[in-house]
């Protein structure tokens, strides 16, 4: 089969590799789609730890089941579509148990620790699919469109914790994919006003576009005021920084009202995430602060039913796309900060 076999840093080549098999418990899908996440592109540009090449990354996977392994109960057949959660769990410390697999404390994951999307066959592992990660779609789903299921099901993790009501002011720090599922989720809770930051013209044009809220500009000035001045001078109930300038959190943390849910949705650089603030804001004002890392099964299912509404602008969101021959070009053009999501056709 095709795939685009990661070497390193800046080194992928497209490749004829074995077409992996189905052993026991395992289930092998050909790739529909699979959906270019951040996290590829640092993987591209810099490399990652749990990534050894060579290696085919892709998590945000769309396939149709092409073959089941002996003894595999997991509620699909041969040719359904499905999408597939990323995160495996060890199955044994107290977070699986609690089937919080994605706080595992030695969790394994699809794309990176296991062959990944980008090619035309992907072998799920047995620990995978006897936990549930391969999750059939609705027929009423366009292919395309759930390649969107994985990184939006991070952004429901996020919210649930926020727990946004109807007339929150929300305010979203990024206005990348991420930020912009926010913007979709937030603004469909009947959040009111919607504001979304961000340092280029050109993806703020998409939240005025989609109709997802108001935008501002943070490239120069103050941004605390200009943000202020933006919202007629009221603070916010809801902060997401769906970005990974530390600045922003400490921004988010000026901007919030008393009884305030602030999602710290995005990691920040390991050799700057120190932040320096007043802790008695957080105590006077009854101000929570939330983590967020990758998703569960139930944001997964979530997240299919989200996409499935025709309300959102979810088709908007696929702006570029790619065959899986041109892997490499995909990546430039999300290095360029260009459009929303990439998707690559691998089958
Ligand atoms: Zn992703
Ligand atoms: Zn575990």
């Amino acid at each position: 089969m095709k795939a685009a076999v990661y070497y390193g840093p800046r080194e992928v080549r497209i490749e004829t590799v074995p077409k992996p098999s189905a052993g026991p418990g395992e289930v092998v899908l050909r790739v529909l789609r699979c959906s270019v996440c951040g996290t590829d592109k640092r993987i591209f540009t810099h490399g990652q730890k749990n990534v050894i090449p060579p290696a085919i990354t892709g998590h945000e996977i769309v396939g149709t089941v092409h073959e089941i392994g002996p003894g595999v109960d997991a509620g699909i057949a041969v040719n359904q579509n499905v999408v597939v959660a990323t995160v495996v769990g060890c199955g044994k410390c107290i977070y699986c148990k609690r089937k919080q697999y994605n706080l595992c404390d030695s969790f394994t994951a699809i794309g990176y620790d296991y062959a990944g999307g980008f090619a035309e066959y992907v072998k799920i592992p047995a620990a995978a699919v006897a936990q549930g990660n391969v999750i059939p779609i609705p027929d009423s789903i366009p292919v395309e469109r759930a390649a969107l299921v994985e990184p939006l099901s991070c952004c429901l993790n996020g919210e649930e914790y926020v727990a946004a009501q109807p007339g929150d002011r929300a305010l979203i720090f990024g206005a990348g994919p991420i930020g912009l599922m926010h913007a979709t989720i937030l603004k469909s809770r009947g959040c009111d006003p919607v504001i979304v930051t961000d340092i280029s013209e050109e993806r703020l044009a998409y939240v005025r576009e989609f109709g997802l809220g108001q935008t501002v500009n943070t490239a120069s000035g103050n941004a605390v005021e200009k943000i202020l001045e933006a919202a007629g001078g009221e603070k916010f109930d809801v902060a997401v920084t769906a970005n990974s300038v530390k600045a922003t959190q400490v921004d988010a943390l000026k901007l919030v009202r008393k009884k305030a849910r602030i999602s710290f949705f995005a990691g920040v650089p390991k050799d700057n995430s120190i932040l320096d603030f007043d802790s008695n804001f957080i105590h006077y004002n009854e101000i929570s602060l939330f983590g967020c890392f990758a998703s569960n099964l139930q944001h997964y299912h979530q997240a299919l039913k989200m996409v499935a509404r025709e309300d959102l602008p979810w088709d908007r969101f696929l702006t570029h796309r790619f065959k899986l021959d041109d892997m490499v070009k995909a990546y430039a053009v999300i290095e360029a900060g260009q459009g929303i999501k990439t998707v690559i056709e691998c089958g």
